[in-house]
C-alpha cells in the first residue's frame, strides 16, 4: 500500500487542503477611544463618525489578513498603506509536491483494471515522478551504453522495443529487464498503423510480442504506435485483443530530427518535464544517449524520480482512488468554518456568503477510457 501521507496537492491535485487558520488582527485600541470620545459629543456629524469606527473595528476583525488593519470602511478594501507594518500570515503549508518522495521501487509493474486505454502522460501522480521512454531500439551499441548510465543512477526508464532488432539482439533485451527497466511493443517493422489493414496490425504487434517475450521471457504489457499514429478504432482493437494500452507521449525533444544535438534533448527535457510526464526518446541515435548523463543528473536535481510506465500508470489510478475516496470520506463543510478555504472572505458587510458546498466526490479516473 503506498503511502500518501502529507503528499501534498498542486493546483490539479485532488487532495483537500488543510491550512491553520491566519492568526486575527487584534483590535487597535484608538479605534475604541476615538469611538468612545465621538459619541461623548452631541454633533450628529461625530455620532456617525463614531459609528463608523465601530464598524471598522468589527471589519478589522474579519477582513482578509492581507488587507492589513481597516479603518475606512466601505474603502477598507484598499491595500495596507507603505510603511504600515505588514501583516505576517502564518500557515502551515504542507510540503510542496517536489518535496514528495515516493518508493517507486514498489509501485505495480502490472497494470491496473482501473488503467485507461490511451496515455500521453499522466495528471495526478502526487510527487515529481515521471517515465522516460527509448524508442526504436535495442541498438548494438548505444542501448548497452545507455544502460550503463540508467544503472549507474538507479533509474528505470521503459523500452519501446522493435520487434525484428528484439530478434536480432536477444541479449540486449534480456539485459534491459535483468537491470529493472520496462519493455513494450514497438511493431516489428516501425510502420504507420493507419495506413494498415487490421490483420497486418495484429501481425506486426504479436510477432513483436513473441520475439520480446522469448528475448527475455517477459510478456510486453505496453505498445506505442510508430510515429504516434493510430486511429482510435485500432487502438480499441489493439487493446481488447492484446490487453496493451496506447502510449504516446508529452515530451518531445524530436531528438530524430537533424541538426541532433545534445543541448535540443537536455534543454527540452528539463524545459518541459512535468509531475506525471511521460518522456519520448530514442536510444538509437548517439547524441541522445550522449544527453542522457547531464539531463538525467539535472533532472533528478530538479527533484524528478523516474519509474516505469506501467509504475507511473499504476501511481496515477492509486492516487486517484485514494484522493476519491478521501473526499467521499470528507464531512460536510461548516458554515462557520472558512479557515481552510482560500483567503478570499467574504466582506463584513455581507456575512451571508453561502457555504462552500461539500466537495463532490471525484469521479472515477476511467470514465472515458479513450481521452487523454
Ligand atoms: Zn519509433
Amino acid at each position: 500500500m503506498l503511502n500518501f501521507a502529507g503528499a501534498t496537492p498542486g493546483p490539479s491535485h485532488p487532495f483537500p487542503h488543510t491550512e491553520i487558520p491566519a492568526p486575527v488582527e487584534p483590535t487597535p485600541p484608538w479605534q475604541l477611544l476615538w469611538a468612545a470620545y465621538f459619541m461623548t459629543m452631541e454633533s450628529p456629524f461625530a455620532l456617525t463618525f463614531a459609528a463608523v469606527l465601530l464598524a471598522a473595528t468589527a471589519l478589522a476583525q474579519t477582513a482578509p489578513p492581507a488587507a492589513g488593519p481597516v479603518v475606512e470602511p466601505p474603502s477598507a478594501a484598499a491595500p495596507a498603506k507603505d510603511g504600515e507594518p505588514e501583516v505576517k500570515v502564518m500557515r502551515a503549508l504542507p510540503a510542496e509536491p517536489e518535496t514528495v518522495i515516493i518508493d517507486v521501487e514498489k509501485l505495480p509493474r502490472t497494470l491496473p483494471p482501473e488503467a485507461k486505454i490511451v496515455y500521453s502522460q499522466t495528471h495526478v501522480v502526487p510527487a515529481k515522478v515521471i517515465a522516460i521512454t527509448f524508442d526504436d531500439g535495442p541498438h548494438p551499441q548505444n542501448t548497452p551504453r545507455l544502460l550503463d548510465m540508467l544503472k549507474e543512477r538507479n533509474i528505470k526508464a521503459t523500452f519501446f522495443l522493435i520487434g525484428k532488432s528484439a530478434a536480432t539482439w536477444p541479449d540486449i533485451v534480456k539485459r534491459i529487464v535483468a537491470e529493472g527497466h520496462e519493455v513494450a511493443n514497438h511493431t516489428w517493422t516501425h510502420p504507420q498503423l493507419t495506413h494498415l489493414k487490421e490483420a497486418k496490425v495484429l501481425d506486426e504487434l504479436q510477432t513483436t510480442h513473441d520475439a520480446i517475450t522469448k528475448a527475455c521471457g517477459v510478456a510486453p504489457i505496453l505498445y506505442r504506435p510508430p510515429y504516434g499514429a493510430a486511429t482510435l478504432s485500432q487502438k480499441k482493437m489493439i487493446h481488447e485483443h492484446f490487453g496493451y494500452p496506447t502510449i504516446l507521449w508529452d515530451v518531445d525533444p524530436e531528438d530524430w530530427r537533424a541538426p541532433k544535438s545534445i543541448a535540443k534533448v537536455h534543454n527540452t527535457l528539463l524545459k518541459e518535464t512535468r509531475s506525471g510526464s511521460i518522456i519520448l526518446c530514442h536510444d538509437i541515435h548517439k547524441e541522445t544517449v550522449d544527453a542522457m548523463p547531464s539531463t538525467l543528473d539535472d533532472l533528478k536535481a530538479k527533484g524528478f524520480q523516474f519509474c516505469t510506465v506501467t509504475q507511473l500508470i499504476n501511481l496515477d489510478v492509486q492516487t486517484a482512488k485514494e484522493a476519491a475516496a478521501a473526499l467521499a470520506a470528507a464531512p460536510p463543510a461548516q458554515a462557520t468554518a472558512p479557515a481552510s478555504s482560500p483567503p478570499a472572505p467574504a466582506p463584513a458587510t455581507s456575512p451571508v456568503a453561502p457555504a462552500p458546498a461539500q466537495a463532490a466526490p471525484a469521479p472515477p479516473p476511467t470514465v472515458d477510457k479513450t481521452k487523454d
